[in-house]
């Protein structure tokens, strides 16, 4: 590997680059899927490739190939530099990249169980008995569960000297029923987070997880759901569960915090933000009990890493601190913007052959005190809602719709009846703001995002973002139709 990598920053150096990296990845991935007691998709794949990412002439270029020869990462060194010149000619200023130390490291993620030595069987057979569970009433049309891994080995190596090999593993599993009467179709999924949870960590993850004790209820709740009324109408005090709050965290803070959003570079997928440079210190995002953390160290969690794309270590620190914004999620390349000397260490890559774009590292709620029972006791006349349906929000990421696949109705601090199609919306800013609660340790939980979409052409990446559940005051609560 070490031959490989000399021989690309010799190359680039020579074809005129001021500076260079190279990423080689190896990944393996296995997706599991059953749908309706039939084995319906089961994914084996293996990759392996490198990207080289140069600047020259001022301006940044990249060019990648799954041809791990020596002819070929010269030719691929060489194109990433012609890209970057030829890009110079129409891009105004120089990039220039923001200090980092030299590290020389090898960084791995913890597991206890191999998923990809467990054999295929005993995943088919656990995701078959749940299957055979969420089935156990006709009402039920889809029944789906599912499983994957992803093994990830990266080597890194820049112009300056850093060297860094890091190997990932995530694994995932969930499950929901659909249940389906006259026009009436309701889902529920396990557990409370959209599309399952993912984790940094081995086949544990699934081991641990109560899955077989939790199918009856996921049935039965889709089964009750058709007959509930429907969610009330008007200014509520919205409890939301910590699945829930994963994706009001993800979209109404962690994309609006993305810098390369905040400038305009980066206008896809709902691609703005209202945080803009001029006002973000100490902007009163939230309530003074609102601190948010961005956090690529954080034990499980899918954007934990040692170092990111740009080579940067990873970090933690805050974005919102009692309420008031601190700071974007920045790169080397745009670090300067804020006036920030280093990075934040938030530069990531889908896979060897894209280029690193600013994307969210973890970013999470930090807890406050109590018991989800404690919060539900304290509130007169309030709603409880948990695990996202479908989401809405605008280019500046300002004006939001979420809706969920439960609620309840609370009344003098009891949990009442069950209600169907809750949606709640809400102004970013003010939304926060209104947070007056938020639960203790105890019931704070990480959700593994695996699936958020970013650049042109498309990357995916993963993050995690923990919460405890929290109230909002006087939020506006309707029916999604
Ligand atoms: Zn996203």
């Amino acid at each position: 590997m070490k031959k490989f990598i000399k021989l690309a920053l010799k190359t680039i150096k020579k074809a005129g680059a001021s500076y260079g990296d190279i990423r080689i990845i190896e990944s393996r991935k296995q997706r599991i899927d059953i749908k309706n007691g039939e084995n319906e998709r089961l994914d084996n794949s293996t990759t392996l490739g490198f990207g080289i990412r140069v600047i020259a002439n001022g301006a940044l270029g990249f060019a990648s190939s799954s041809d791990l020869s020596g002819r070929e990462i010269r030719k691929v060194a060489k194109k990433a530099v012609q890209v970057a010149k030829a890009s110079a000619k129409v891009r105004k200023g120089s990039v220039k990249l923001a200090p980092e130390p030299v590290h020389n490291d090898i960084w791995t993620s913890p597991y206890l169980v191999d998923p990809f030595q467990v054999p295929m069987d005993e995943k088919l057979s656990l995701l078959m008995q749940i299957d055979k569970i969420l089935r156990q009433d006709d009402r039920i049309k889809i029944a789906h569960s599912f499983m994957s891994f992803w093994n990830e080995h990266q080597w890194f190596a820049s112009s300056e000297g850093s060297f860094i090999e890091q190997n990932m593993l995530r694994s995932g599993c969930g499950f929901s029923a659909t249940a389906v009467e006259g026009d009436q179709v309701q889902t529920r999924s396990y557990p409370q987070s959209h599309g399952g949870q993912h984790s940094q960590m081995g086949y544990e993850l699934i081991l641990g997880m109560p899955l077989k004790e939790n199918a009856e209820r996921v049935r039965e709740e889709a089964i009750a759901l058709l007959s509930a009324d429907e969610c009330p109408q008007g200014e509520k005090d919205l409890i939301i569960g910590s699945g829930q709050l994963a994706l009001q965290i993800h979209e109404s803070i962690g994309h609006p915090s993305e810098l390369d959003r905040v400038i305009g570079m980066e206008a896809n997928y709902a691609g703005r933000s209202f945080v803009t440079t001029d006002l973000y210190k100490d902007f009163h995002y939230g309530s003074s009990l609102v601190n948010i953390v961005a956090d690529a160290t954080l034990p499980t969690g899918l954007a934990t890493f040692g170092y990111d794309d740009d080579g940067v270590r990873a970090q933690r620190y805050h974005i919102i601190q009692q309420g008031l914004y601190k700071m974007y999620l920045t790169n080397r390349e745009l670090a300067h913007v804020v006036d920030e000397n280093h990075s934040r260490g938030c530069n990531r890559a889908d896979g060897f052959n894209n280029i690193p774009m600013i994307r969210m590292i973890n970013i999470s709620l930090m807890p406050h005190q109590g018991s989800l029972d404690d919060l539900i006791a304290d509130t007169k006349d309030g709603l409880f809602v948990e695990c996202n349906k479908s989401w809405s929000i605008d280019q500046r990421r300002l004006n939001f719709q979420f809706s969920t696949e439960i609620g309840w109705e609370i009344k003098n601090g009891k949990k009442t009846k069950m209600v169907k199609n809750a949606t709640y919306q809400g102004i970013t800013p003010q939304f926060w703001q209104s947070c007056d609660a938020i639960c203790g340790q105890e019931e704070w939980q990480l959700w593994g995002v695996p699936n958020c979409g970013k650049g042109q052409p498309g990357q995916t990446a993963e993050i995690s973002h923990g919460a405890a559940p929290a109230r909002f005051r006087n939020v506006t609560v309707g029916v999604d139709k």
